[in-house]
């Protein structure tokens, strides 16, 4: 049986699916992957150094420029197959979705209830309390970043998880269980590198689901997946949907 056959084979026989997504998936879209080199204007810094607390902390109109550019670079962009697949899959077998990106891709292409343990890009925050800022609020006082008009002390800040940050709690316990209560696991265009979120297919295994990987290169990940199927997620997931539906 070939990889796409198997994994077809796999989510049909599937009773609950967690899907965990990274970069990767949107990369067919458009959106560089974080560890692809940038382009343009940002192409002389690292992500690394422009999503920590210290780097907004330092200098804060250079990471809220950061974020302005990159909610552009996700408002053109498009829904890809890959996403479509995963809202499709979701209407065929109990499905969560577990996602480490902050663009709202997935969303616009019908996945609901995505659990994002990244936060969203579309979100901004004070920076104090981390109470959300509304977007008439932010539209009627510009700056980069404006003053917090939640905290006197405080700035408006992009709703993501940066490194160092700890991920909201409630997030990480509804990825957990899901993990623990699914008997197929797919990570999609993820490098693995980042925790808890790579973690999530070893409490899957451990619970004892079935794991497959879908990223053109291997990852940390790869030695322990039942199986690997390296090719783009915009052609893999949409194949499996395929097969399923003939088979
Ligand atoms: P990543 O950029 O580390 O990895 C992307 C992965 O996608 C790679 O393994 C690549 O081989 C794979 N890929 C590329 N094209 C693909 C395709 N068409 N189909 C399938 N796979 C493909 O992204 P990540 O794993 O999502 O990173 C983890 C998290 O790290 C991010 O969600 C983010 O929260 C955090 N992070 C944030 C920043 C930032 O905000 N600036 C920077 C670095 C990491």
């Amino acid at each position: 049986m070939n990889a796409i056959h198997e994994l077809a084979t796999r989510l049909r026989q599937a009773r609950r699916v967690l899907v965990l997504t990274g970069a990767g998936i949107s990369a067919e879209s458009g959106i560089a992957t974080f560890r692809d080199a940038q382009s343009g204007l940002w192409a002389r810094f690292r992500p690394e150094d422009l999503a920590t607390p210290e780097a907004f902390q330092r200098d804060p109109a250079l990471v809220w420029r950061w974020y302005a550019w990159r909610r552009e670079q996700v408002a053109e962009a498009r829904p890809n197959a890959a996403h479509y697949a995963v809202a499709e899959l979701a209407r065929r077998v109990p499905t969560v979705l577990v996602t480490q990106n902050v663009d709202d891709l997935h969303q616009r292409a019908g996945s609901v209830d995505a659990i994002c343990l990244h936060g969203s890009i579309a979100r901004t925050l004070c920076s104090v309390t981390h109470r959300d800022i509304d977007a008439d609020w932010l539209a009627a006082n510009p700056g980069e970043p404006p003053r917090s008009p939640h905290h006197a002390d405080g700035l408006a800040r992009p709703g993501v998880i940066w490194f160092g940050e700890n991920l909201p709690q409630n997030v990480l316990e509804l990825a957990c269980d899901a993990a623990r209560a699914c008997d197929v696991i797919l990570a999609v265009g993820t490098s693995a590198m980042v925790y808890p979120a790579a973690g999530l297919p070893s409490i899957a295994q451990h619970h004892g689901a079935w794991f497959a990987e879908i990223n053109p290169q291997a990852t940390p990940l790869t030695p322990q997946a039942d199986l690997v199927i390296a090719a783009p997620a915009g052609i893999a997931l949409p194949a499996a949907l395929t097969v399923w539906k003939e088979s």
